[in-house]
């Protein structure tokens, strides 16, 4: 028998969460963003599931290649785009679209034969100054563009730093009033909107929406749950309890002796540890379903265990059921208390764990 943890991926929350999208984008077409293998989600599965999607934003090439040679006719834009000419050359062959960021991968373009016509999107830096071209190096370099013989489509684009937090709405106001000067000097398709300002600013939602986190059900905005937004929960991670321990008052658990029982308690040690992808800095109070009921995580996370309080679940034992996060428990509950985002938690996700696909698990 195969170690009891496992992440169950429910297709039909990926496509009521798609549909939760649709509805938001109105009439912009939604590229499904799938980057770093579907957010930890599984990359064709997840794909198969969205095959509703007008296309699909990856990072890595190889993810791309995978999709195509799974026969995947989407178009499929690499975020970052190519960093090399060979790159560009799998591009070429693959029929990729691409992000233009950065004067280098002109040069890159400009030097290379390719075969196929290239559909590009050119990022701009509107103010998160990360990629993108500034507005002066962005009209010289969509003058090039324009003029050459085998690119495309081009479509403009530019990313935003703040769209989760409701008080930075000054920040998007900005970067949108800086993007619209290259819009009104162009006049060309645009794409602006992560799942942050699909829900939040609908006036950035352009031609092309780029939806990644809310796919997956998890809240992108900071004042608001995957449940008020009628986000679903795609991932949830499983396992079970494996051996029980009876503290006595003063005994202590795990690596450092860092939780000490205040009195005598039962506490379920699980199958999960920081080697499966749980994070290691979840502190004592780290929310967790064990047989449906809520209770806390104490002492430290070690590489391939974690301990929980069983106070008040008498009825639990070994092989009891133990949820991470998922159905029943959000994923931005266990990464508020550890710290860190829903992103990080999803993408940290080992490949040891196995997922699972489930086809129609209802609510
Ligand atoms: C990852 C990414 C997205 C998706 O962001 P979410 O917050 O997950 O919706 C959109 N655009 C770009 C350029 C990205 O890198």
């Amino acid at each position: 028998m195969p170690r009891p943890i496992s992440a169950l991926i429910d297709f039909s929350a990926l496509q009521h969460n798609l549909s939760i999208v649709r509805k938001h984008a109105r009439n912009a077409q939604i590229m499904a963003v799938i980057k770093a293998n579907a957010y930890g989600h599984g990359l064709l599965s997840t794909v198969s599931a969205l095959r509703s999607a007008d296309a699909f934003a990856v990072l890595e090439l190889e993810a791309a290649v995978r999709l195509r040679e799974a026969g995947v006719d989407h178009p499929i834009l690499l975020l970052e785009g190519y960093f090399s000419t060979e790159d560009l050359a799998v591009v070429d062959q693959y029929r990729l679209s691409t992000v233009i960021h950065h004067e280098e991968q002109l040069v890159m373009l400009l030097a290379s034969k390719l075969k196929n016509k290239l559909n590009v999107f050119v990022k701009i830096n509107t103010g998160m100054n990360r990629l993108g071209f500034t507005l002066g190096d962005a009209v010289a370099a969509l003058n090039t563009l324009k003029s050459h013989p085998i690119i495309g489509n081009i479509t403009l684009m530019t990313h935003f730093a703040c769209a989760d937090d409701p008080l930075q709405k000054i920040e998007i106001m900005e970067q949108i009033k800086y993007f619209s000067v290259i819009q009104k000097k162009f006049h060309l398709p645009c794409s602006m909107a992560n799942s942050a300002a699909i829900l939040r600013y609908p006036e950035t939602r352009a031609d092309w929406v780029r939806p990644g986190i809310m796919l997956y059900g998890a809240s992108p905005l900071l004042d608001k749950t995957a449940a008020e937004l009628d986000l679903r929960p795609v991932m949830t991670v499983t396992s079970k309890i494996i051996a029980i321990q009876h503290l006595a008052l003063k005994d202590k658990v795990g690596y450092g002796s860092h939780f000490q029982a205040d009195r005598p308690m039962r506490i379920g040690i699980v199958a999960c540890g920081y080697a499966d992808g749980y994070p290691r800095h979840a502190p004592t109070g780290t929310p967790i379903l064990v047989d449906g009921q809520r209770t806390r995580i104490v002492g430290r996370i070690s590489m391939d265990m974690l301990t929980v309080d069983l106070t008040g679940i008498e009825h639990a034992n070994v092989g009891s059921n133990i949820i991470l996060w998922g159905k029943g428990l959000p994923i931005e509950e266990v990464a508020e208390s550890a710290g860190t985002i829903s992103y990080e938690l999803f993408c940290a996700l080992s490949s040891r764990v196995e997922t699972q696909t489930i086809m129609n698990e209802n609510q």
